[in-house]
């Protein structure tokens, strides 16, 4: 199996890369931010509570997010492995990844992190923003909060792994193509 943390700050280009990468490798993408955007246009009890952190550029508790992940992950038949795409976003959600796989014989393969500068970050959120209709990506105060948060709870990330010697990073600056293919050299050479 080939588990895959796809790590990156907001806007980085996950959701892009996830696309491309699962269409070569055969994974199960699974984007907690796909997920509850999804529950929020479904007006589900998940969404509604959801949309109250989002709104803000918070991160939607972990206890929530846990399980709402492993649900999902739960359904799947017999997959080939997957790309987590937002999560772990917490060192708890990452706890709670390795304990939730290593039930059921599973381990993650490696972080593979998109290495891309704030101020490229918040050219392309804002123009996501126009583009995309996401709230979250067309306020600026939204914006900078989200990658405060990032910062303060996310980024530590990058140790967890770096200890289980699983962490490699990815220019994330370049052609969609570019680092694409600089994901694939990583992939390649779990296998
Ligand atoms: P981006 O990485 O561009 O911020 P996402 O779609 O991954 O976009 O996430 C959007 C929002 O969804 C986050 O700001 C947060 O509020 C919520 N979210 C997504 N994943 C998680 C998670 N693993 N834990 C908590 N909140 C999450």
């Amino acid at each position: 199996m080939l588990n895959l943390v796809l790590f990156g700050p907001p806007g980085a280009g996950k959701g892009t890369q996830s696309e491309k990468l699962i269409e070569k490798y055969a994974l199960v993408h699974l984007s907690t931010g796909d997920i509850f955007r999804a529950n929020i246009k479904g007006e589900t009890e998940l969404g509604k509570l959801a949309k109250s952190f989002m709104d803000k550029g918070e991160l939607v508790p972990d206890a929530v997010t846990i399980s709402m992940l492993e649900d999902v992950v739960n359904k799947q038949v017999n997959p080939k492995g997957f790309i987590f795409d937002g999560f772990p976003r917490t060192s708890a959600q990452a706890d709670a990844l390795d304990k939730f796989l290593a039930g059921k014989n599973w381990k993650i393969s490696a972080m593979l992190a998109l290495e891309v500068n704030d101020e490229e970050l918040k050219k392309r959120l804002l123009l996501r923003g126009k583009e995309s209709g996401r709230p979250d990506d067309a306020n600026p105060e939204v914006i900078q909060n989200r990658i405060n948060v990032y910062n303060r709870d996310t980024a530590p990330l990058k140790n967890y792994y770096e200890a289980q010697g699983k962490y490699r990073g990815v220019k994330g600056i370049g052609t969609i193509e570019e680092i694409f293919n600089g994901l694939c050299k990583e992939i390649d050479t779990l296998k």
